[in-house]
């Protein structure tokens, strides 16, 4: 619209009829007072307020009046849309400190309630379990050693004197690794670390190894396909079965407390001769109550196995029988865990709910 409109055409500008602009003006003020937030305001601003307002258009038409009327129609929609201004801007207003109050309670700080503090980790028992064990052989001047998960069967096996035909080289006992005839294994016990140790370190040698071994048991509350054990193998210049006894009862003493003792069962392992079961005196009962759910009234409990090296043993090490003597024991990390704490379900050792371990704590 270029230049004035000499020719008024009321049609034209109807949007400058004072019963339209009132109403607009009513509208207006209406949808200021019924926006609940600060977001709903907003919108009926841009509908009332806006470019495409009834207010602005009749502002826009203004300019197509005659001058003798553009001055009253310029006060009356000047008039109304500072109307409307005033009373979005004074609901702008309430509503800003209505959201102020709300933010003041949600947001609200109690200085007085303990901080949030993030849960500490807590090492598995288990591993706990190790180390403990770890540092009462390195307390004796043992070493500890370490040896593949994946090893060769020839360390797993022959060179501990199981023969070819031995049923715990059956597929039923152990995983073997694909194709079979590449000869590895998942190690069954911690025993090869035995070999490897005695060809790399050579002799004297005392060591404890720790880790990780596999059978295929179906798990179930008191057997695991991945258990751990700790194995311990001392080999010198005139070392007896007293030797093992003795260290043995050491170990069950630092593990158990002072009193613990064990006693050894006659029994077979191709790795030992002779070969022994090691029990431990209950350390709950210490075999003084019938009733007792440790021991179930057994007054011990089997721990493990032992025994002195077999010479065959020495020989594949490529060390001398005739001069030299040994002595190697095995038992469970995760059974010592069930007697110590009373876990009755070995699951609970694996299933990684951090509410098992966070009981055990930390221990430095
Ligand atoms: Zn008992």
């Amino acid at each position: 619209m270029s230049g004035p409109n000499t020719s008024f055409d009321p049609v034209e500008v109807a949007a400058l009829d004072p019963a339209t602009i009132d109403q607009a003006v009513a509208d207006a003020l209406a949808a200021a007072q019924a926006a609940g937030t600060l977001d709903d305001l907003k919108t009926a601003r841009a509908a009332h307020q806006g470019d495409k307002s009834p207010l602005a258009l009749a502002n826009r038409e203004i300019g197509a009046l005659p001058p003798s009327a553009k001055a009253e129609a310029g006060k009356r929609v000047g008039q109304a849309r500072g109307q409307v201004a005033a009373a979005f801007a004074a609901r702008q207003g309430e509503l800003e400190v209505e959201r102020d109050e709300r933010i003041l309670v949600d947001e609200a700080i109690d200085v007085t309630l303990p901080g949030g503090r993030r849960p500490l980790g807590h090492r598995h028992p288990n591993e706990l379990m190790g180390q403990r064990i770890a540092d009462i052989f390195v307390g004796l001047g043992w070493e500890v050693a370490e040896g593949p998960e994946v090893e060769a069967e020839w360390f797993n096996f022959d060179a501990l004197n199981f023969d070819a035909d031995h049923p715990a080289r059956q597929m039923q006992d152990t995983f073997y690794v694909d194709p079979p005839e590449c000869g590895l294994i998942l190690r069954t016990h911690t025993s090869p670390v035995q070999a490897r140790s005695l060809i790399e370190r050579g002799v004297p040698l005392y060591i404890a190894c720790l880790g990780r071994v596999f059978r295929t048991d179906e798990l179930d509350a008191t057997h695991m396909p991945a258990f751990h054990q700790v194995e311990g193998l001392a080999v010198d210049e005139g070392i007896t079965m007293a030797h093992l006894k003795g260290t043995l009862d050491r170990l069950a003493s630092e593990l158990f407390g002072e009193g613990a003792t064990t006693r050894m069962r006659p029994s077979f392992f191709p790795f030992t001769e002779p070969s022994a079961e090691v029990d431990l005196r209950c350390f709950v009962c210490r075999g003084n109550d019938p009733a007792c759910r440790a021991c179930k009234g057994m007054g011990w409990i089997e721990w493990g196995g032992c025994g002195m090296v077999n010479h065959n043993v020495l020989r594949a090490c490529g060390v001398d029988p005739e001069r030299y003597s040994g002595f190697a024991f095995g038992m469970g990390v995760d059974r010592a865990l069930m007697f110590r704490t009373g876990v009755s379900d070995m699951r609970d050792m694996i299933e990684g709910d951090v509410r098992f371990n966070a009981q055990f704590g930390m221990e430095i």
